[in-house]
């Protein structure tokens, strides 16, 4: 069985876009339980990569490469960076901040967060690459999806069956990503 509903969000958005083909090379950033790795993994297949990263502990999944750490850190980064030695061709990104329940504080942390696998992918996406990301609607999403904009030819928006209702989460497909914003890359 899968480890988190979650699963069932990408098996949605999957069936829907095709986004994960056999062979491809993936980031799946904030992974843990471990539901989108699991769901991603035989679609990849062995011929391609599956890097899994989070700062707490998951379970292995086959045929994925679990990475421990959190991503404000540049050790973690470099170790991600270094499991994809010729880029990805998808990131994909569930992360979501700890709730404090204060929602200017939580919806700021989030935007964070998105900004944070829109960096990854400026950095690691090979052209032609995709970003998808979980945003929570609200202040700084205009400003993200205009970011977007600049490196990518397409962006749709997805809001699976699976995902509350009550909650402001979307999920964003970039899709074929253009190296234009050169002077960010490292
Ligand atoms: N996609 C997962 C699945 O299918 O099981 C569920 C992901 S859960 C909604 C969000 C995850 O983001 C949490 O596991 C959390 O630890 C992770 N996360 C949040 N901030 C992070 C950070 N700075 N570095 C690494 N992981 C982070």
């Amino acid at each position: 069985g899968y480890r988190s509903r979650a699963s069932y969000k990408l098996l949605e958005i999957q069936q829907k876009d095709h986004l994960i083909r056999p062979g491809m090379r993936v980031l799946d950033v904030g992974a843990a339980p471990g539901g989108w790795t699991q769901v991603a993994a035989p679609l990849i297949g062995k011929k391609g990569r599956l890097v899994a990263v989070d700062r707490l502990a998951m379970d292995p999944v086959a045929d994925a490469i679990v990475i421990c750490g959190d991503v404000y850190e540049d050790a973690v980064l470099a170790a991600c960076r270094d499991a994809l030695p010729g880029g990805a061709d998808l990131i994909m990104s569930d992360m979501a901040p700890n709730m404090s329940g204060i929602a200017s504080v939580d919806q700021a942390r989030a935007i964070d967060l998105a900004e944070l696998a829109l960096d990854m992918a400026q950095r690691w996406l090979v052209p032609g690459g995709s970003l998808l990301i979980k945003v929570f609607m609200g202040s700084g999403a205009e400003d993200l999806r205009r970011a977007l904009r600049r490196d990518f030819k397409k962006i749709v928006v997805r809001k699976p069956e699976a995902s509350r209702a009550r909650s402001t989460e979307q999920y964003w497909l970039a899709l074929d990503f253009q190296r234009v914003a050169q002077e960010r890359l490292d």
